[in-house]
C-alpha cells in the first residue's frame, strides 16, 4: 500500500486525525519552549552535528576503539551485517542460557530487525517492558511513533485492550488505574525474566560503556535483574568521548517530550557479579547509506522523533500510514535505503516546508534529503504509473512557455464554463475535499504584465 492509501485509512476517522494533530503539535510547542530556555540551543545543535559527521568520517576507527575497551571491561562484543544474523546472534545467545522468559526494553534496532516474531517462531516468550510497546503488543501492532509508541491510541482504547488482555474492569479507562494495572502485570515479568534485551541511545569509543534513555525505568529494571542483558545497537549509534555525551543528552529529551532530560539515563560498562553482558552492533544497511554522499548525514539521528510532531503530513496521517520501523521525516529518507520501489511513495509524504530539519536537534537537512530522494526515484522510474505519466507531462508543458500558456488560457475558460457541482466533485478533483476553487482570474499575469507594465 502506498503512503496516500495507507494515510486514507487514517484519516477516514476525523475525530483520531484531529486528536492525533493536537497531540503532537502540543509536544512540539513544550519542544519549544524548553529550547527558548537554552541560548546556547544553536550551538548545542552545531556542536552535535559536527561530532556525528566526525565519528560518521571514522566510523571504523571508532567502532574499533568501542570494541577493544568494551572487551576489556568484560563485555562479549558481537557484530552482525544485517537483521538476520542480529537475530540469530540473539537467539543463540539465549539458547545458551536456555532462556524462555524474555523481557525487553524500546529498542527501534530490534523493531527493524523484527527480532520478536523471529523469537515467538523459535517459541521463546519476549515481553516488551516499555508501555506503549507493552499496548500495542498486545494489539500485534507495529510502534506508530519512535518515543510514543502508541499515540494512535486513545485512553478509552487502551481500557478496551487491558480489558481484553489484563482483566480490567468494562470501560476503566482512567490513565492511572490502567497503569496501576500494567505495572502489576510487568513486573511479574521482570520478576521471572532469564534474559534481558534493551536497545542503546549512545555508544562511548573512549569506554567502551554505553547509555540508555527511557522514562519507565524499564530498562534499569529488566538488566538489573535477569542474569543476562543482551544490548543491541545499531552501529551509527557510536560517539568518540565521553565529555560529547551531555551534548546529546540534553539534546535529546528537550527534542523527544520537552523534558528537561530524560527520568532515567544509565550507563553501562560491565557485567555485575554472576550476571553476562553482550552487545550487538548491527549494520543492517547503515553502510550503503554512509557510502550515499546525499545520504549519510540521515546517520547522525538520535531517534528523538521531533520531526515526527512536527511534520504537518506526519501529524495527520498517522505513523503506520509510513509502513516502515521508523516513520515520519526521517523514516521517509531512511526507507528508500533499504527498498526503494516498495517505500517510494514516502519522500512524496512531504510539504517540503523544512520544519523538520529546523527541529532536528542534529541539524539533518531533512527536507533536502526527501527532495533528493524524489529525483533519484523518478530516474529509477520507481514511481506508481499515474503518478510517472503525470510528472512527464506536466514536464513537457513547463518546459515550452507558448504551449503553457495556451494551455492556461484554454483552463481558465473551461473552469469558468465548468458547473460548481462538477468542479467540486471530490471524486473527480480530490484538492477540492476539503479547499474552495478559487474563481478562474480573467487573464494571466503575463498578460496582465505585459498590458500593465510593460
Ligand atoms: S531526524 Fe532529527 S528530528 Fe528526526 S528523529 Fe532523528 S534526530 Fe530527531
Amino acid at each position: 500500500m502506498t503512503h496516500p492509501e495507507a494515510a486514507e485509512r487514517f484519516t477516514a476517522d476525523v475525530d483520531r486525525t484531529t486528536w492525533h494533530d493536537q497531540s503532537l503539535w502540543f509536544i512540539r510547542q513544550k519542544r519549544d519552549r524548553m529550547t527558548y530556555q537554552l541560548p546556547e540551543w544553536e550551538q548545542l545543535r552545531e556542536l552535535a552535528s559536527q561530532i556525528k559527521e566526525h565519528a560518521l568520517s571514522r566510523l571504523d576507527a571508532y567502532l574499533e576503539e568501542f570494541e577493544r575497551n568494551a572487551q576489556a571491561n568484560g563485555v562479549q562484543v558481537h557484530w552482525a551485517a544485517d537483521a538476520q544474523e542480529h537475530n540469530e546472534i540473539v537467539l543463540r545467545i539465549i539458547r545458551q542460557h536456555q532462556a524462555q522468559r524474555i523481557v525487553k526494553s524500546k529498542s527501534m534496532l530490534t523493531e527493524e530487525c523484527h527480532l520478536n516474531p523471529f523469537l515467538e517462531q523459535h517459541g521463546i516468550e519476549v515481553v516488551d517492558t516499555d508501555l506503549g510497546e507493552r499496548i500495542i503488543q498486545f494489539t500485534n501492532e507495529p510502534p506508530s511513533h519512535i518515543v510514543m509508541p502508541a499515540i494512535h491510541l486513545k485512553k478509552e482504547d487502551v481500557g478496551r485492550i487491558f480489558h481484553e488482555h489484563l482483566g480490567t474492569p468494562e470501560g476503566e479507562s482512567d490513565p492511572q488505574r490502567l497503569t496501576e494495572t500494567a505495572r502489576q502485570h510487568l513486573r511479574e515479568k521482570f520478576v521471572a525474566a532469564d534474559v534481558a534485551i534493551s536497545g542503546v541511545n549512545f555508544a562511548i569509543a573512549e569506554t567502551g560503556g554505553f547509555v540508555v534513555c527511557t522514562n519507565e525505568g524499564n530498562a534499569d529494571l529488566g538488566v538489573t535483574l535477569a542474569p543476562v542483558h543482551i544490548a543491541c545497537m545499531g552501529i551509527e549509534k557510536i560517539i568518540p568521548k565521553l565529555e560529547h555525551l551531555g551534548v546529546f543528552t540534553r539534546l535529546l529529551a528537550r527534542s523527544a517530550t520537552g523534558q528537561l532530560s530524560t527520568t532515567y539515563t544509565s550507563h553501562f560498562h560491565k557485567a555485575r557479579p554472576g550476571q553476562e553482558l553482550h552487545i550487538v552492533l548491527v549494520d543492517n544497511g547503515r553502510t550503503t547509506q554512509l557510502g550515499r554522499p546525499d545520504f549519510r548525514n540521515s546517520l547522525k539521528c538520535i531517534r528523538c522523533g521531533a520531526c515526527m510532531n512536527t511534520c504537518p503530513v506526519y501529524r495527520r496521517s498517522g505513523g503506520h500510514s509510513y509502513d516502515f520501523t521508523v516513520p515520519g521525516p526521517i523514516g521517509a529518507i531512511l526507507s528508500p535505503n533499504i527498498d526503494l520501489k516498495k517505500h517510494s511513495s514516502l519522500p512524496f509524504a512531504s510539504t517540503l516546508c523544512g520544519s523538520c530539519s529546523d527541529v532536528c536537534p542534529v541539524k539533518i537537512d531533512i527536507h533536502v534529503q526527501l527532495y533528493k530522494w524524489r529525483q533519484l526515484i523518478g530516474q529509477a522510474n520507481a514511481m506508481p504509473a499515474g503518478k510517472r505519466l503525470g510528472m512527464k507531462g506536466l514536464a513537457a508543458v513547463l518546459a515550452r512557455p507558448k504551449v503553457y500558456a495556451r494551455l492556461g488560457r484554454v483552463a481558465r475558460k473551461m473552469l469558468a464554463m465548468t458547473p460548481y457541482a462538477l468542479s467540486h466533485n471530490g471524486k473527480l478533483n480530490p484538492w477540492a475535499i476539503a479547499r474552495e476553487l478559487p474563481e478562474p482570474p480573467k487573464e494571466s499575469f503575463r498578460d496582465w504584465y505585459a498590458k500593465t507594465q510593460m
